[in-house]
């Protein structure tokens, strides 16, 4: 199968093949992202303006939900989601949220830094979400939430998932950091849930110039309780009701992203052909691909690949001028700043992290470098180990 290279990329200037050109993928926009940086530039207002209320309105439209609000970063989206809840008398110190122990820190911090206690769930090692059949047995009585993540792209949500919930009385937050534009049953990643948090770091599907979050929810008393955690805890000006911080997506990223959101839909389509391609080519025994999902509930933020030998292999195909990543190297569980779990034994995680190896996959990928990658890893053998 071939697929049709992004038409804005051309002339290629290097042999080298880069995990991620954020360069070239904003160039693709540069006409529009030009005009939008200008006007906001030209209108003298920076903050809290018209440009952040046109891309909440558009990124609810598009995620399907009431309200959306913005705010700083994906961290501060999960943080201010829980603080919310802490403040709304829905949740207290010490009580316990399960969470994928295979997950980027920010997830384990947002819980951390509002005294909620995380409960660390595993993986299933084929689609490398968290295993929805572990969650009953660690249910206790103080269990107020499960914290699903997308993680690279895939939606993790499963009915069994959404039952728990609705049977334990358990708020279904979502991660979405990864995730943008996923399905599931025709509904996207970011309205599955009782609220989402959205990242819009620049390598994100949906990449600001900078910094960016926000949240999603159906939950009118949350999303204007958010709104004003994130506003210094603000209900109207000067009238504090809450401790609250600063946390605010600006003007100049909030214009950047509503161009942005226009393409979307393309770029995760282009990700979803590079996938399809390797998932057809990639064919070497010391190499295992996750276990494929329908294309509507993957949007490839991250291509994971498996192998034992990931250091050699990572080396291997930077010695043929291809850029790999790894996502991540050292789970939460093992980091120096969660000292209290780092005796704690998640085998099918600390895998994964050994293991994974993530291959180009942005959508200005092109078809050759994709079949230079895909041939690069089908000759990888043990003598290069
Ligand atoms: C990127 C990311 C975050 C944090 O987002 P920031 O905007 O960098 O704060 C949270 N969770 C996951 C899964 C992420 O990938």
């Amino acid at each position: 199968m071939q697929y049709n290279s992004n038409p804005c990329v051309i002339n290629k200037r290097s042999d080298m093949i880069k995990f991620l050109n954020l360069f070239e993928i904003n160039k693709c926009y540069q006409d529009e992202l030009q005009n939008a940086l200008a006007d906001v530039a030209k209108s003298g207002w920076y903050l809290q303006g018209k440009a952040v209320k046109s891309f909440e309105q558009a990124f609810s439209q598009f995620i399907g939900t009431n309200h959306c609000v913005s705010c700083g970063c994906g961290l501060d989206a999960l943080y201010l989601i829980y603080r919310a809840y802490i403040e709304l008398g829905i949740m207290q110190q010490g009580d316990e949220v399960l969470v994928p122990a295979n997950t980027f820190i920010a997830t384990i911090l947002a819980l951390v830094q509002n005294g909620l206690k995380p409960i660390l769930i595993e993986p299933r090692a084929d689609t490398l979400e968290i295993d929805d059949s572990q969650i009953i047995n660690a249910l206790s009585s103080r269990a107020r939430s499960i914290l699903i993540v997308h993680l690279y792209g895939r939606c993790a949500y499963t009915e069994r998932i959404g039952e728990i919930c609705r049977t334990y009385g358990l708020k279904l937050v979502e991660d979405n950091a990864q995730a943008h534009g996923c399905c599931y049953n025709n509904r996207k990643t970011g309205a599955i849930g009782d609220a989402a948090a959205h990242s819009f770091y620049p390598s994100k599907n949906l990449g600001a110039l900078g910094d960016g979050g926000a949240i999603t929810t159906n939950d009118e008393q949350l999303a204007e309780t958010v709104r004003a955690l994130a506003n210094y805890g603000a209900t109207s000006k000067y009238f504090f009701r809450y401790q609250g911080r600063n946390s605010r997506l600006d003007e100049l990223q909030a214009a950047v992203l509503r161009v942005k959101l226009l393409h979307l839909d393309s770029d995760n389509q282009r990700r979803q052909q590079i996938a399809a391609f390797y998932y057809e080519r990639l064919h070497n025994p010391l190499v295992q691909l996750p276990r494929r999902m329908p294309d509507a509930q993957n949007v490839y933020h991250i291509f994971p690949v498996f192998s034992p030998y990931r250091d050699a292999l990572q080396q291997y195909l930077a010695s043929k001028g291809i850029e790999t990543a790894i996502h991540y190297p050292i789970p939460p569980h093992k980091q120096a700043c969660f000292s209290q779990w780092n005796a704690l034994s998640l085998p099918i995680t600390e895998r994964i992290h050994q293991e994974e190896l993530s291959l180009p996959i942005s959508p200005t990928l092109s078809s050759e470098e994709a079949l230079k990658v895909v041939e690069a890893i089908n000759h990888f053998k043990p003598q290069h180990v």
